[in-house]
């Protein structure tokens, strides 16, 4: 279905609010406008807190775990249901293929079902701790959610945080990127049309140093979810520390995929493709890093060349296209700039490397070759379809070229070996390792960053502690009281 350009307010105790700043959204890919979005300020923030906090004290603290499972299963049903329209809603807003875009819309859905039957597991232990005492505990929401998300990924991002939230029990303020929160206020308005009670879920859409940094200093917010840029996660520790919040942060990547001789390059090499160029390398995972066994590099670097440079850049909503544009001309600038601070420090432009011609902001797949680790690309998250390729002798130099870096976010490794996989799985320092696997992503998987890339996990039935409290109860069974000064 087309999507009609419309005027998107804040969406705010179930339904939608006005603002009194209004932007003009522009479509990456060619400029035009998309839409126009209402950008919340600090009292907007301060009305989307309320009803959260309201919410929590009223209906949707008293819906009871079985009702919470049925409305995430019909917010599921709901996104199947417009699932068109979110795809092309998020390819236009992102400029992303829109092929890519419809396996992340399958993806929210299954989100949402994982956790609406994970909640059944959400339940405190009991435990007679000696003759006289019992202890139970209890599981609690943590209470109102600060949810931050970047522009990559934004309605993936937000049902990441949304839907272990809900089914904890706690309500949610969204913050989306100012640019893209098109998905996430449609989001808001399905939930309301399934029945999630009015301030379980509000969306206000804002730039970060003002209304993201307001939401997470906001005195009435007892968690803050954040994933961007490890600079910015930084900040939101800061800010987050008074009053005291618990954080969890996904944040930056320059992830490794280690490539040995032993490896079927058949296999390893469309799937390396794959993992850097998927969304145009905008991924916090994206495997930027290639690291090639030497005897096969050249082999190697010629067929991934080969193989990139046949990738169908273009329009994001024809359904042929892999690679669709980023997400602005500025980002397309800042992508350049690194490539050419790579040419300058050595590293060899084997494909692409120039900026595309006319509109949007088109950059081609690029590959860096000769490129060693201490090198400013192989170090910076380049954030753009830019892989750097480095040679390494042995198994001991590719753990310790992985573990070169600040972050920790995943690994990819390919090898004919067995047994090699799982000493690489141990030896590096990131939260995932995939063994000859490019896909990165599985509800019900936990997700998350070693190092630099951040703190706590998503996906995973483990993300439901992160918005649980857990209170213990102790229950004296002993016959006669405590009496412990014997008064
Ligand atoms: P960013 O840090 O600039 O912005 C992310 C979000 O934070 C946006 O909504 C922004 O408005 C908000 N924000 C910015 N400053 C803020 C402040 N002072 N207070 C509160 N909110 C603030 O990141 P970006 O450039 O938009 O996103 C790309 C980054 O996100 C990359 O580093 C990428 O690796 C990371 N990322 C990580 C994951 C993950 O799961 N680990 C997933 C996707 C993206």
């Amino acid at each position: 279905m087309a999507v009609a350009t419309r005027e998107y307010g804040m969406w705010i105790d179930g339904e939608f609010a006005q603002a009194g700043e209004v932007r003009d959204l522009r479509e990456p890919a060619s400029g035009e406008l998309l839409a126009r979005a209402a950008m919340a300020s600090k009292e907007d923030v301060d009305r989307a807190v309320s009803a959260a906090r309201a919410a929590l004290s009223g209906a949707w603290a008293k819906t009871p775990a079985t009702e919470r499972s049925r409305l995430l299963h019909a917010l599921a049903d709901a996104i199947v249901a417009n699932r068109r329209e979110l795809a092309e809603l998020e390819a236009r807003n992102v400029g992303k293929a829109i092929s890519s875009v419809k396996l992340e819309v399958n993806q929210a859905v299954d989100n949402f079902r994982f956790y609406a039957s994970a909640i059944g597991s959400i339940a405190g232990r009991s435990n007679p701790i000696g003759g006289s005492l019992l202890f139970y505990s209890l599981k609690e929401p943590v209470g109102v959610c600060a949810q931050i998300v970047p522009w990559n990924y934004p309605l993936t991002m937000a049902t990441w945080k949304l839907a272990p939230a809900l089914a904890a029990g706690c309500a949610v303020v969204l913050k989306p990127d100012p640019a893209t929160p098109l998905t996430a206020l449609r989001l808001g308005e399905l939930a309301a049309e399934v029945g999630i009670p009015q301030g379980v879920l509000n969306v206000v859409p804002g730039d970060g140093p003002t209304t993201g940094s307001y939401l997470v200093s906001h005195p009435d917010v007892d968690k803050v979810a954040f994933t961007g840029s490890t600079r910015t996660g930084a900040e939101i520790m800061r800010l987050a520390a008074s009053p005291l919040k618990r954080i969890t942060l996904e944040l930056g990547g320059k992830s490794p995929n280690i490539v040995f001789a032993d490896a079927n390059l058949d296999d390893a090499i469309p799937s390396s493709v794959w993992s850097i160029y998927y969304a145009a390398g905008q991924s916090c995972e994206a495997r930027s890093r290639v690291l090639v066994e030497s005897s096969v590099y050249d082999d190697f670097v010629s067929r991934f060349a080969d193989a990139a440079g046949r990738l169908k850049v273009g329009d994001p909503l024809d359904a042929e296209t892999q690679v669709g544009s980023l997400i602005s001309e500025n980002h397309r600038q800042k992508v350049h700039r690194f490539v050419e601070q790579g040419r300058d420090e050595g590293a060899e432009v084997v494909l692409g490397g120039e900026p595309g011609n006319g509109d949007g902001a088109f950059y081609p797949p690029t590959v860096l070759a000769k490129v060693e680790n201490r090198m400013t690309v192989a170090q910076e998250e380049i954030f753009g379809p830019v892989v750097t390729v480095i040679p390494f002798a042995d198994e001991k130099e590719a753990i310790a070229i992985a573990n070169d870096s600040k972050y920790g976010l995943y690994a990819t490794v390919w090898t004919g070996g067995a047994a090699r996989g799982h000493r690489l799985a141990s030896g590096i320092k990131a939260g995932s390792i995939g063994i000859n696997m490019p896909y990165t992503a599985f509800p019900g998987i936990p997700f998350g960053g070693y190092k630099q890339s951040g703190f706590g996990r998503e996906l995973g039935i483990e993300t439901l502690e992160l918005y649980l409290e857990t209170k213990s109860v102790l229950v004296s069974t002993g016959a006669r009281a405590y009496n412990p000064f014997a008064l």
